[in-house]
Formats: structure tokens, C-alpha cells, sequence
């Protein structure tokens, strides 16, 4: 923040009066102009002196006991002792001046002497006050503005935390979130959910063939396909490095199994080329398991276990595949 200077505070507005002038032409002035100081000037036209509203309650005492002169010069009556400020001051030191001489009018001096303007204490106090409020209203608005800022990263990082970096989907910490929460919900509302676990066919060889970059983009375009052809309540995981879970709450056994082969089959149609794999295309193979209220033993990872053992058994007999717990 810029600091304010004597020169964008002061008036130029200044009441000002020749010293020579009778006084009761200065209390007709201040009188009529509602003028809480006027500032006197000799014959070259600098201020020799300054009459406030201060000095006119001792001229008023003095007329009460009919002790002025009226035609007197103005200048018998001012403060001689004229404290200024030059433009270039701060207003803070202007403050100080003002506080220290303990003086409400402060006529500002140019570089030749010549009067260039006037402040007031109540103007002064005033610019203080602004510039405090315009200072406490920046800092506030700087507070804002990090705590957005610390919300939003902090939004994200969790995000960041759940998901996995390369596909987009949840990962390991997501997956033992979710499937606890599911396993719980399960055996309260007497549900059952499945699950089915997806392993890229032959995708050591494909790396080998077409490179680690392919090999990536391949995994992405496969979370594409699949999310394509998903039931909105069903979610993917990356389990593995190629492995992909996906998670399908309130679903049995066969509903679990046709979602899990449509998948495979959007894969398989999308004929990405594999020259290294028997069909000549990218194709997963899948197991599918069921949990929830019927079954027992109690927990998640005995269902993803199943379903690997399934997935196990549609890789030797043949890939390509999806294949079921009790089968
Ligand atoms: P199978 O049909 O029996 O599953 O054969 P496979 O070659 O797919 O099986 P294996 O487990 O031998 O190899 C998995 C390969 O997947 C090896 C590994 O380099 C690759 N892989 C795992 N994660 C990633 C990844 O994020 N990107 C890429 N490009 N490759 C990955
Ligand atoms: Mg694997
Ligand atoms: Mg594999």
C-alpha cells in the first residue's frame, strides 16, 4: 500500500485574508462562511499567521468586556506561531506534527513559501481511517483467497490420493474404501454385491511388441471401453498393474456375470491389435465372485480372492474369458 502523501489530502480551498484587514471583517467571514480557520497574509502574499475558531473565543471574551477594537488589524489577534507542513510530507507525519503542536489546521507551504493548501485534523484522522479499512480489507481478502486456495488443494490431494495417476480410476486405498463400506452396507441391508477381476491377456508380450507407451495407452483406452459399457452405480479399480476390479453393489452372482462378459466382449469387438496374442486383438480375462449378507466367512478380500481364483481358472482354460467362482 502506497503511503498518502500532504499534497492528495490537503484542500486548496484555503480561506485566506490580508493581515492588514480590519478584525471584524475576519469575523464576518469566518461568521458567514461557516469557516473553522482563516489564514493571514502580509503584502507579498505569505501566510504570516492563522486565526481558528480557538482564537475567536478569546476574541469574544475580550468584546464581552469591551476590550476590542474592532477596526484593529487581524493579525493583532492570530496565532503567529504558524506551524505548517510542506506537500511532500506523509500523512502519517502529518498526524504526528499535528498531534505534537496540538493544532487542528495545518496550512500546507510550497517550495517559494507561498501557501499551497490547507489540512485539517478531521480530514487527517479521516485518511488514516481509510487507509487502515482499505489495509484490513486487503488482508482479509488475502485470508479468503488462501483458504480457497488451501481447500481446493487440499480437495484435490485427496482426490489425487484415491485415484490412480495413469487410468483415472480409484485405486488400492479407493478399492479398501469402498469395499468396506459395501461389505458393511451388504450385511445391514441383507444385499449382495460382486465383484470381477479383470487381467489383460498376453500384455507382457504386447510391451515387448509395441513398447511400455503403448502398452500404458492401451490400459487407458481399456478403462474407456469398459466405462463405456458400465451401469452408473458400478465402479472400476486398478488392483494390479494390468489387473482392473470392478465393483458392482446390489448385483448376484449371474447379473455380475453377464455385466463382466459385456465388458470383455466391448474389449474384444474394438479389435485393438495384439500380433503377439492368439486372436490377433487386446482381450482380458475375468473372474467373478459374489459376497455380502449370504455368505460367511465376514469380509471383502475373501470375495476379490475368489474371484481371482476365477480369473486364474479363465486363464488356463483358454483367456479371453469370464469365468465364475462356483464353476
Ligand atoms: P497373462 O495373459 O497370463 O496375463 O499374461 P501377461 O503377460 O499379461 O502376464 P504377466 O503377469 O506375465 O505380465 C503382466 C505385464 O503387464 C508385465 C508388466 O510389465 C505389464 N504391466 C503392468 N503394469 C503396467 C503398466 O502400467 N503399463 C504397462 N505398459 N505395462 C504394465
Ligand atoms: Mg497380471
Ligand atoms: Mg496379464
Amino acid at each position: 500500500m502506497e503511503e498518502i502523501l500532504v499534497e492528495q489530502l490537503m484542500s486548496t480551498d484555503v480561506p485566506i485574508m490580508d493581515a492588514s484587514q480590519p478584525l471584524a471583517l475576519a469575523v464576518r467571514e469566518m461568521s458567514a462562511r461557516s469557516l473553522s480557520c482563516m489564514i493571514l497574509l502580509n503584502e507579498s502574499a505569505t501566510p504570516v499567521g492563522i486565526i481558528t475558531e480557538r482564537d475567536m473565543i478569546s476574541i469574544a471574551a475580550l468584546a464581552l468586556d469591551g476590550k476590542i477594537d474592532w477596526h484593529e488589524p487581524a493579525a493583532d489577534h492570530m496565532s503567529a506561531r504558524l506551524i505548517y507542513l510542506r506537500p511532500e510530507q506523509s500523512l502519517f507525519e502529518a498526524l504526528v506534527v499535528a498531534r505534537a503542536r496540538e493544532v487542528r489546521h495545518l496550512p500546507v507551504l510550497g517550495k517559494d513559501n507561498k501557501l499551497a493548501g490547507i489540512v485539517t485534523a478531521t480530514e487527517m484522522v479521516r485518511a488514516h481511517f481509510s487507509v487502515f479499512e482499505s489495509l484490513s480489507e486487503a488482508a482479509e481478502k488475502t485470508v479468503a483467497v488462501r483458504r480457497d486456495d488451501f481447500a481446493s488443494v487440499t480437495a484435490r490431494l485427496r482426490t489425487l490420493s484415491l485415484e490412480d495417476p495413469l487410468l483415472g480410476i480409484g485405486n488400492r486405498r479407493a478399492l479398501d474404501r469402498d469395499m468396506e463400506h459395501i461389505e458393511g452396507a451388504s450385511r445391514r441391508y441383507q444385499h449382495v454385491y460382486s465383484v470381477a477381476m479383470f487381467d489383460v491377456d498376453r500384455f507382457k508380450a504386447y510391451n515387448d511388441r509395441y513398447g511400455h507407451p503403448a502398452g500404458d495407452r492401451v490400459l487407458r483406452e481399456i478403462v474407456t471401453i469398459f466405462s463405456a459399457a458400465l451401469r452408473s452405480a458400478d465402479r472400476l479399480f486398478r488392483y494390479g498393474g494390468e489387473e482392473i476390479l470392478l465393483l458392482m453393489p446390489e448385483t448376484d452372482l449371474p447379473g455380475a456375470m453377464i455385466v463382466a462378459d459385456r465388458l470383455r466382449e466391448s474389449l474384444e469387438v474394438r479389435a485393438l491389435p495384439h500380433e503377439k496374442s492368439k486372436r490377433g486383438v487386446v482381450t482380458v480375462s475375468g473372474g467373478v465372485a459374489e459376497g455380502g449378507f449370504r455368505h460367511e466367512p465376514p469380509g471383502w478380500e475373501a470375495v476379490v480372492h475368489a474371484a481371482d481364483r476365477a480369473l486364474y481358472k479363465a486363464k488356463k482354460s483358454g483367456r479371453n474369458r469370464v469365468i465364475s467362482s462356483t464353476d
